[in-house]
């Protein structure tokens, strides 16, 4: 398989956002700091899972441990931070931030569910576009928990954002934004159906926390979001989109895209298509 392309799953979904800007990150490597607020959420989402985690494998789980590992993940990322990309956070109010959504996951929102799975490491997914080209998706589904309902499995995936929860239909209460987050659970419903030789039933949720102003935890149903990635008589799905992509070579770009900014897009200063 030597023309096989390997993706991280966690990117697909920001193929179908600005796919110009998927190419620049992931087959030409072009790279920018994370922001700040990328990096809490990446903390919290260390630390709701060593809860989880502890949850799984039959120990007793503990907020503490919880709350440490966000902080190792606060003060010591991986990658490098431009702190100074946003004036409305720094590592103080990150902190806080951080540990109320983390304390408050671990104590009311953890104990509604039992999980199958916690950052499942997927069996590598192989989606044939024809004419020899292959997609090979690979790594973990990262931040997602396959959750157990009464009637079978369903993907929970745990999103942090300034606007990760919004008001209901209503307008009386608060859920977390789903918008915009169908195709990237809908390939974590396939991958994870793939992995664990097991069907997932249930409607896929969102567990947001917002992580500006007052911190929020809310969730939200998506309901059978695999059918935007397969299709269906009427339209193809976006791997079929996809494929044409990656056997054109041709990436479109979007620069309606919400992170088409200087701030998000590390293709940002070359990209022609961006509207200042
Ligand atoms: S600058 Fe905007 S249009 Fe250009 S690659 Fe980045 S997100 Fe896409």
């Amino acid at each position: 398989m030597s023309n096989a392309i390997r993706i991280r799953a966690s990117s697909w979904s920001g193929l179908f956002d600005c796919a110009y800007k998927w190419e620049g990150q992931n087959l030409l490597g072009m790279r920018m700091p994370s922001s700040p607020r990328a990096l809490l959420g990446t903390a919290i989402h260390a630390g709701t899972a060593t809860f989880d985690l502890a949850k799984l494998n039959g120990k007793m789980a503990s907020v503490d441990e919880a709350a440490n590992d966000f902080i190792n993940a606060l003060h010591h990322p991986e990658y490098e931070v431009d702190w100074r990309a946003d004036d409305s956070i720094n590592k103080r109010s990150a902190e806080v931030i951080g540990l109320t959504l983390t304390s408050d996951y671990c104590n009311t929102i953890s104990p509604r569910y039992e999980f199958a799975a916690v950052e499942l490491e997927i069996t590598p997914f192989n989606i044939d576009c024809g004419d020899g080209v292959i997609i090979q998706l690979t790594g973990t589904l990262d931040r997602c928990r396959i959750r157990k309902d009464n009637g079978g499995l369903g993907i929970s995936d745990v999103k942090t954002g300034s606007v990760a929860v919004e008001p209901d239909a209503s307008g009386k209460g608060r859920t977390a934004k789903t918008k915009g987050h169908a195709a990237q659970l809908g390939t974590y419903e396939i991958l994870a159906e793939a992995s664990l030789q097991q069907l997932i039933t249930e409607p896929a949720e969102i567990i947001g926390m917002k992580t500006k102003g007052k911190p929020e935890i809310a969730t939200g149903l998506i309901y059978n979001p695999r059918l935007v990635m397969l299709g269906n008589e009427d339209a193809p799905g976006l791997i079929e989109h996809a494929a044409v992509m990656l056997k054109s070579g041709l990436f479109p770009p979007n620069p309606s895209s919400w992170v088409c900014s200087q701030k998000y897009c590390p293709r940002w200063n070359s990209c022609i298509y961006k509207t200042n």
